[in-house]
């Protein structure tokens, strides 16, 4: 099974004395090891690390890092001081909790994925909205998550065709795995032929499904999958889920289908 995968932007010390540090480092063979050799040498622990390139500044690479100071020799001003001194390190800041256990990574903004700007919402507030949503609005509020998805899946597939030239089954496939790696669920393309058309998705762990406990059905993901399938195969696809997780099947399963956007 894939990892839970916590990204430290906000996060609870747990007792913890711990410091968000942000550091420019130089791009020079070894630049890293010399970081964490003088944070080791004082007895600080590393929590969390993200290493990135700037797209600020040539040749400088971003590294924010939680650092436990609970067995530390040194304070924190006395580590950043050491750590400005290194060679390979053109500029280090540091912040303290703003809330009693609470670190909340103010260093960045905005957060992008491949180049391009996301943001972040918990699936619970998400699926919290979908359901309020179809409760007040019913068949119609279904309607509206599916476009909504339709033209997400299609604004992605186009995003993606652009950036990597990937197309077809490929472009599908890649999707398909950075949508796991944003959060969305665990999918697999099972089959995929045109002619006769026969295109399966089997899909787990969907944060809309989980929603709908009992009741049945994604409409946004439905959507978005419809979307994506669309542009891949330049030709009107409508996918329908024939199981459910949320109706007690043991994975979702997306089958698609001929239609017409126009006449719908
Ligand atoms: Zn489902």
């Amino acid at each position: 099974m894939p990892i839970y995968l916590n990204l430290p932007l906000v996060i609870d010390t747990q007792g913890r004395n711990v410091y968000l540090f942000f550091i420019e480092l130089k791009d020079v063979p070894g630049a890293l090891e010399k970081l964490t050799d003088v944070i080791s040498e004082n007895n600080v622990d590393i929590r969390t690390t993200i290493l990135i390139p700037s797209r600020e500044k040539i040749n400088i690479g971003y590294v924010l890092t939680h650092l436990d100071f609970s067995y530390a020799q040194v304070s924190p001003l006395t580590l950043n001081n050491l750590i400005k001194r290194l060679e390979v390190v053109s500029d280090s800041n540091y912040i303290e909790p703003q809330y009693d256990n609470l670190i909340i990574n103010t260093f960045s903004f905005p957060l992008g994925v491949m180049e391009e700007r996301a943001v972040i919402f918990r699936a619970d507030w998400l699926k919290g909205l979908f359901k309020r949503l179809l409760k007040r609005f019913g068949s119609g509020g279904e309607a509206f998550l599916f476009y909504m998805g339709l033209e997400g899946g299609r604004s992605s597939a186009n995003m993606f065709r652009k950036k990597t030239n990937i197309t077809g089954k490929k472009l599908v496939e890649a999707i398909l795995m950075a949508l796991q790696a944003m959060g969305h669920g665990i999918f697999k393309l099972e089959k995929c032929n045109l002619e006769p058309l026969e295109i399966i998705i089997k899909a787990k762990e969907l944060y809309e499904c989980k929603s709908n406990e009992g009741e049945g059905g994604s409409q946004f993901i439905r959507g978005f999958l419809s979307g994506v399938l669309s542009e891949a195969f330049n030709m009107d696809l409508l996918v329908v889920e024939v199981k459910c997780q949320s109706r007690g099947d043991k994975y979702c399963e997306f089958h698609a289908q001929k239609t017409s956007y126009k006449e719908l």
